[in-house]
């Protein structure tokens, strides 16, 4: 499988302390584990042209990874409208964290993602809501993070086809932090944690449920459906 991972890459620029957190950048750090655990892994950022997102890197890309912030508006919208139909088509993504905002989750989803939102080294505590679910192998009852960003409800998305996380933040928050959905043929899974400034990339069980995201969101290989007029199958009776 060939996983391209995709940030915006600007806070690790402009802030020494995401930078401290992240040398190689939030996708440096993923990419990293992603490796180990087996994977063909690519990077690519937001200042590279087409964003790194050429056509022939999305073709080759059986799973994207997606983290944006602050510039959510500069991705191109032909890019977006790129991503959008290979997903369609079959592409699994992930949209960590602040990507609840980009332009492709927000395509995808046809709702505001809009969430209540507070930054504030509270603790955040995962419930493993769905125990069944291949994204969650290996992991217990819950995902402890000593410091997070708080995001609450309302998540403003339609509801989820699966939801595997429920988050609970120390200043009495809840929100559904790890939800799926099928878009076409495309697997989408979006999971909340990753403010940059916190070491959550380096965490080992979630990088267990970005590793097993990745398994979960292979593309399926089958013919697209088929669709529009069509021949009946059967003799249809004639009727008076
Ligand atoms: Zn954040």
């Amino acid at each position: 499988m060939n996983i391209t991972v995709w940030n915006e890459n600007r806070h690790e620029q402009s802030n020494p302390k995401v930078r401290e957190v992240y040398p190689e950048g939030i996708h440096g750090a993923i990419a990293g584990f992603l490796k180990e655990a087996g994977f063909g892994v690519r990077t690519a950022t937001l200042d590279e042209p087409e964003h790194g997102l050429t056509d022939d890197v999305l073709s080759l890309t059986d799973v994207l990874i997606w983290w944006g912030h602050q510039a959510h508006d500069d991705v191109h919208d032909d890019v977006v409208a790129k991503v959008q139909q290979r997903v369609l088509d079959g592409m699994g993504l992930i949209v960590l964290h602040s990507g609840h905002f980009s332009k492709i989750f927000r395509t995808l989803m046809g709702t505001s993602c809009d969430l209540k939102w507070r930054e504030a080294d509270e603790k955040e505590r995962m419930w493993v809501v769905n125990p069944s679910h291949p994204i969650v192998d290996g992991i217990g009852e819950t995902i402890e993070l000593d410091k997070e960003e708080m995001y609450g409800e309302h998540f403003d998305i339609p509801v989820p086809d699966e939801l595997v996380f429920v988050s609970w933040f120390e200043g009495g928050e809840v929100f559904r932090s790890g939800c799926t959905y099928r878009r076409g043929l495309g697997k989408v899974f979006y999971f909340r944690p990753g403010h940059e400034t916190y070491p959550t990339y380096h965490h080992s069980e979630i990088q267990s449920v970005i590793t097993n995201a990745v398994r979960w969101a292979e593309p399926t290989t089958r013919p697209q459906p088929i669709r529009g007029n069509a021949k009946p199958l059967e003799t249809i009776a004639e009727k008076e």
